[in-house]
C-alpha cells in the first residue's frame, strides 16, 4: 500500500482502513477525500466515519447457463452514507468488479449528491461478469437473482440502484419486475434509468452525456476559449461517451478522436458522429472504420486536443501518462478516471480537471427527477428536464469555480470541499446513534 493514511492512519490520529476495501480506486477516492478533509480541519469524527461505508453485501449467485452447466457469480452491493437521504447509486457488470472498487464509486456517489444538492447518499453495486459473454437470458437470470440477493437492502425509501458500466434500461426493468413481484405491485421508483413505458424518464439515458457537454461549455466560457475553436478527444463509446460526443459536435466542437473497448479512431478534420455511431451499432467495435486512422487506446489520450474526455473505465490517467497529455481541458465523464499520483501531475501543469463528481452528475440529477416522477406518478416533458439538469449542474459548477477561484485550489478539491461541508452539517445535525 503506497498511501500512508491507509495503514498508518494513527500517524495523522485517524483510523486505518481496513483491508476488505483494498483496491487502487478506493485508495484514489480516500486520498481526495482526505485531502479535502484535511485542508478543512474536518471534525475527526465525521471524517473517520467518511472513509468507510456504512453497509456492505457480498453476494454469489449460482446461474444455470444456457449449457446446462452452474456457474456461480460474485456480487456486491455498498451503501456508503445516509446521512442526506436513501443511498442512490448504478450497478455495473464488469468483469473487474470487486468490493473495494465498488465500496470506491459509493463513496463517490456520496460526495457527487452531496455537491449537486440531492436528497441522497451514496451507494454501488455491481457483478462480477463479462456481460457480452453473456447471452440474454443468462443476463436477464443473473439480474433476477442478483436482486433477490440484495432485496432487502433496496426500495425507493432505501436504497435505489440506476444504470453503469455493462447494464443498462433493459437491466433496470428486470430490477423493477423482480422487485415489484416480491412487493405483489408495481414499484417504479425502486430504480431508475428504466424503460419509459414502466415509470422511466425522458431525458434520463442522455443525462450523463448531456451533463458532460453542458459542463464544457461553461469551461470554454471561463476559460474565454470558442467552442468552433477548439477539438475534444472522447475515450469510451458507451452511454456517456457517445452521447457526449454527440452533444458536442452539435455544439460547434470538432471531435477528433474516439475510443470504444477495441480501437480508437482519430481524424484531424473531425469526426462525424453520426456515421461513426451507425458503424458501431452494425458491427459492435469501432475497429476498421474507413473514415478515421485507427489509433491504440495510449496515443487517443496523449493526442493534441483542447478537450479530452475519458468517458470509459477508473485509472485511465496515471502518473505514467500525465505529463503527456496534451490538452487544456480534461472534464472527467467516467468515475474515478485519473489516479492521485496523476492529479498531482494535472495540477502542475495548469492543466484544468473537472472533476468526476461534478462532470458526470447529469446522469443521478435526472435518475432524481425520475424518481420524483414515480413518486408523485406526475411526468414531466423532455424540455423541462433538460432545463432543471442545466441548472442544477450549471449551478453547481458555478458555485465550485468560484470557490476554487477565491480560494486558488483546484476544482477537485474545491468540489470535494463543498460536497464535505454538506455531509458535515448533516452528521452534525443528526447525531450519533446511539
Ligand atoms: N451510475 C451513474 C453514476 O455513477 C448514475 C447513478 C444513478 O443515476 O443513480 O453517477
Amino acid at each position: 500500500m503506497s498511501y500512508e493514511l491507509w495503514v498508518n492512519g494513527k500517524e495523522k490520529n485517524m483510523q486505518a482502513v481496513p483491508t476488505e476495501f483494498d483496491s487502487p480506486t478506493y485508495l484514489d477516492v480516500l486520498s481526495q477525500l482526505d485531502n479535502a478533509a484535511e485542508w478543512i480541519c474536518l471534525d475527526r469524527n465525521i471524517w473517520n466515519r467518511l472513509r468507510l461505508p456504512q453497509r456492505a453485501l457480498c453476494v454469489s449467485m449460482p446461474i444455470k447457463m444456457d449449457s446446462g452447466d452452474v456457474y456461480v457469480f460474485q456480487g456486491f452491493r455498498v451503501q456508503h452514507d445516509s446521512s442526506l437521504g436513501p443511498t442512490k447509486g448504478g450497478v455495473r457488470y464488469h468483469p473487474g468488479v470487486n468490493l473495494g472498487e465498488v465500496a470506491a464509486l459509493a463513496m463517490n456517489m456520496t460526495l457527487k449528491c452531496s455537491l449537486v444538492g440531492l436528497p441522497y447518499g451514496g451507494a454501488k453495486g455491481g457483478i462480477r461478469c463479462n456481460p457480452k459473454d453473456l447471452s440474454k437470458k443468462e443476463l436477464q437470470r443473473l439480474t433476477r437473482r442478483y436482486t433477490t440477493e440484495i432485496y432487502p437492502l433496496i426500495g425507493p425509501d432505501h436504497d435505489i440502484p440506476a444504470p453503469d458500466v455493462g447494464t443498462n434500461y433493459e437491466v433496470m426493468a428486470w430490477i423493477m419486475d423482480t422487485y415489484s413481484q416480491q412487493r405483489g405491485y408495481a414499484v417504479p421508483g425502486v430504480v431508475t434509468g428504466k424503460p419509459i413505458c414502466i415509470g422511466g424518464s425522458l431525458g434520463r439515458e442522455e443525462a450523463t452525456g448531456r451533463g458532460v457537454v453542458y459542463i464544457t461549455l461553461e469551461v470554454l466560457k471561463h476559460l474565454g476559449i470558442k467552442a468552433e475553436e477548439s477539438t475534444a478527444i472522447v475515450q469510451g463509446f458507451g452511454n456517456v461517451g457517445s452521447v457526449a460526443a454527440r452533444f458536442l459536435t452539435s455544439s460547434n466542437i470538432k471531435v477528433t478522436g474516439l475510443s470504444d473497448s477495441t480501437c480508437g479512431i482519430y481524424n484531424n478534420n473531425g469526426l462525424d458522429i453520426a456515421d461513426v455511431t451507425s458503424y458501431k451499432k452494425a458491427r459492435h467495435t469501432l475497429e476498421g472504420y474507413p473514415n478515421g486512422e485507427m489509433i491504440d487506446n495510449k496515443t487517443l489520450l496523449e493526442s493534441e486536443c483542447t478537450i479530452l474526455i475519458p468517458a470509459a473505465l477508473s485509472g485511465q490517467i496515471t502518473e505514467e501518462n500525465a505529463g503527456r497529455l496534451n490538452c487544456k481541458v480534461i472534464i472527467e465523464g467516467a468515475n474515478s478516471p485519473t489516479t492521485k499520483e496523476a492529479d498531482g501531475i494535472l495540477n502542475e501543469r495548469g492543466i484544468f480537471v473537472v472533476p468526476d463528481i461534478l462532470a458526470n452528475s447529469g446522469g443521478v440529477i435526472v435518475s432524481y427527477f425520475e424518481w420524483v416522477q414515480d413518486l408523485q406518478k406526475y411526468f414531466w416533458k423532455e424540455k423541462e428536464i433538460n432545463e432543471r439538469l442545466h441548472e442544477i449542474i450549471t449551478t453547481a459548477f458555478d458555485k465550485a469555480l468560484k470557490f476554487s477561484v477565491s480560494e486558488n485550489i483546484p476544482m477537485r478539491k474545491a468540489s470535494m470541499v463543498s460536497a464535505i461541508k454538506r455531509l458535515a452539517d448533516a452528521h452534525l445535525a443528526r447525531g450519533l446513534y446511539p
